[in-house]
């Protein structure tokens, strides 16, 4: 998986301190997934020459600007333009209808272009291209936001999306190999609906990963410096931790390991461009 941002919150996201364009996922056969392509996502695609007409799926947690910002261009490019109705959209409802103030977030012209589109609700179980995907439930802002499990060939990989801490929470993640947790501020500076690195400390203690990812960098937290709560945390716990960078690639094999993307500062032009 390549990290296409690794910021979030409002702060981040507005200033660009960290992209926040989401996670690309090659899994199984060459199949590629997009997860919550925020602001920057199109941009950092371009930077390590990623066509975006190679994306089968795209997956948006909620209803929340860092998570969807760039969702509607992705759709254009997993549709080679908007000519050809391809691809699935996974998303929370207020994602895909919109309910209260929330969403929706993807245009009707958008979702007609796509093949298949599925609103997520926790507990169930979805089919993402051929990869077991467990829909987990959150505590945020958006209450129909959702984390997921994904059973990848090599163990569980799971991305819990913006949350508050809770044990009931954190518990649905046991038996994920890696488990990749939004840490929006540092130490004990509790902001509703989200975590710091204490409750940080918690989850990966009640899940006992083989490694924890910290993602969705708000501002404090990178003035922080979130290598080093990162560290701090895996004294703590006992459990490898590591914060990521933009356009980091993480190699979930028998080994898992972690690398910099190429990038490029060309006027790129992918093969399948008219
Ligand atoms: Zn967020
Ligand atoms: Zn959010």
């Amino acid at each position: 998986m390549i990290f296409l941002g690794t910021g979030g919150g409002r702060h981040t996201t507005m200033y660009q301190t960290r992209s926040t364009g989401g996670i690309l996922v090659e899994h199984g056969d060459g199949k590629h997934l997009h997860i919550d392509p925020g602001p920057g996502a199109l941009t950092n695609m371009r930077r390590i020459h990623y066509d975006p007409s190679k994306t089968d799926s795209l997956i948006i947690s909620h209803a929340h600007p860092d998570h969807y910002s760039d969702a509607e261009s992705v759709i254009e490019g997993m549709t080679f333009g908007c000519w050809k109705k391809r691809g699935r959209l996974y998303g929370s409802p207020t994602v895909v209808s919109g309910k209260g103030k929330l969403g929706p977030c993807i245009s009707k012209y958008h979702l007609d272009l796509v093949r298949d589109v599925n609103v997520l609700e926790p507990g169930t179980v979805v089919d993402v291209d051929g990869m077991r995907t467990e829909i987990c439930r959150t505590d945020h802002s958006d209450p129909t936001n959702v984390g997921f499990k994904f059973e990848s060939g090599c163990g569980t990989v799971s991305y819990v999306s913006d949350t508050g801490y809770s044990e009931e929470i954190a518990l649905q993640h046991r038996g994920s190999r890696v488990l990749i947790l939004p840490v929006t501020t540092p130490n004990d500076m509790q902001i509703p609906y989200h975590l710091c690195t204490e409750d940080a400390v918690s989850f990966i203690g009640l899940v006992k990963p083989e490694l924890a990812v910290f993602i969705h960098l708000g501002i404090l937290m990178i003035k922080n410096g979130p290598e080093k709560q990162a560290l701090e945390t895996e004294k703590r716990t006992g459990v490898r931790t590591i914060s990521v960078r933009d356009l980091d690639i993480l190699d979930v094999g028998e080994v898992i390991s972690l690398s910099q993307s190429k990038t490029y500062n060309d006027e790129w032009i992918p093969d399948s461009s008219p």
